[in-house]
């Protein structure tokens, strides 16, 4: 049969290598989706908590959909979870993921236990554009945002790791996205993500315990506070513009003074008082003496906060030490002293690289960062 007796459509069909990856939609989403295809918008519901309520990527297994349904479905559409390739677990009981994606590029998802709490950390991006000096993923360069699949499916594959029987209790209760990439610069992706996060019928983690941290990109953190309630981080790490600039060089687009009005109105849109928490990675003999902290207690009574204070993770060739144990309780002691909540981070999971600031993957660098810094105003509105 030559190929011009072939239906446009089947065409399509024969030579769309690609199916539709139902794991790349948020609950709303699959449900304009249904909608335009004709279907009940509740189908997508069912759709949902099968994959991330019941881990299952296998249309077939969806025996609540008419036989039909599924089969009209298997024709377009799949899910399409992403692959691991490795797993490492640290003596402290902390995992790490490497997930390779379609493109050959690999990310890292991070578990850490503690106590009754169970943290996944994510990545949002494929390394980062932008340069923090302390950060190892800044150093892999930029190739591009996760979609929503790849962001979610994080959640998925290590909910399946810890957790075989999707009935059993919960094993992962809090996500943040701290792992490799700026969330705020994947915005509509990462905000679909996390509403999965959030929704009962998919992963139903309270908006309390789903953390965004970013470095700051203040009109994202606007529309953020409009748009979804989840908790907020900011890494700061400097208690003034001059020294933040060096280390965090976002801030010379969005400094300090405009990052923390931004902290307050997030605040203002939340139903409840909460606080935002105030990263500081503590650098030895950069941003850690008395006096940096000093600054940074007085600077922080503008915005309800808890600060949590990061002991510098080393990674190759960096030229940042971690400060000595006494400096870190010094500074420690200065904020306590000012009565601000300050938490100190325990190093978890430095043995296979699963530390803060230490997640690199696999990234094929293509990022023409300053070209990237100049879209930031773009991507953000
Ligand atoms: N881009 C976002 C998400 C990454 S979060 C952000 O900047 O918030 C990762 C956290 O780990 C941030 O607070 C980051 O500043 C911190 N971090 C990065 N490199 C680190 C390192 N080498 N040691 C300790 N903390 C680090």
């Amino acid at each position: 049969m030559s190929s011009n007796t072939l239906k446009p459509q089947h065409v399509l069909t024969e030579i769309s290598a690609e199916k539709t990856n139902l794991m790349d939609f948020s609950t709303e989403k699959l449900k304009a989706f249904f909608h335009d295809r004709g279907e009940k918008a509740f189908r997508a519901t069912q759709i949902i908590k099968w994959i991330h309520q019941y881990n299952t990527d296998n249309l077939a297994e969806m025996t609540n959909l008419s036989k039909t349904l599924r089969q009209e479905l298997e024709k377009s559409c799949e899910v399409r979870v992403p692959e691991v390739t490795l797993e490492q677990r640290s003596s402290d009981g902390t995992r790490k993921w490497l997930i390779r994606l379609d493109d050959g590029n690999s990310i890292e998802t991070v578990f850490i236990p503690e106590g009754k709490r169970g943290t996944l950390c994510i990545s949002s991006q494929i390394g980062c554009a932008l340069d923090c000096t302390f950060c190892s993923t800044a150093r892999q360069g930029f190739n591009r945002n996760l979609t929503v699949g790849e962001i979610i499916g994080q959640l998925w594959v290590a909910k399946k790791a810890l957790q075989p029987d999707p009935k059993s209790e919960r094993v992962i209760s809090n996500v943040v996205m701290m792992g490799m990439g700026e969330p705020l610069l994947n915005y509509n992706n990462v905000i679909d993500a996390m509403q999965l996060m959030l929704d009962d019928n998919a992963y139903g983690l309270s908006k309390r315990r789903v953390t965004l941290s970013t470095s700051g990109v203040v009109p994202a953190i606007d529309r953020l506070a409009a748009t979804m309630d989840v908790a907020l981080a900011i890494s700061l790490h400097a208690p003034n513009d001059a020294l933040r600039n060096q280390l965090v060089p976002l801030n010379r687009k969005y400094p300090i003074a405009e990052l923390l009005a931004a902290c307050n109105r997030f605040l203002e849109k939340k139903a409840s008082r909460e606080r935002i928490t105030m990263e500081y990675v503590l650098l030895d003999g950069i941003n850690d003496s008395a006096e940096d902290a000093r600054q940074l207690a007085k600077l922080l009574k503008q915005v309800p906060s808890k600060i949590n204070l990061i002991p510098f993770n080393p990674f190759p060739e960096t030229r940042y030490k971690r400060s000595s144990q006494t400096r870190i309780n010094r500074f420690h002691a200065i904020l306590v002293d000012a009565g601000h909540i300050t938490l100190t981070r325990k190093t978890r999971g430095d043995d296979i690289d699963a530390a803060c600031g230490q997640l690199a993957g696999k990234v094929n660098d293509r990022s023409r960062r300053e070209l990237h810094f100049s879209r930031i105003e773009n991507t953000t509105k």
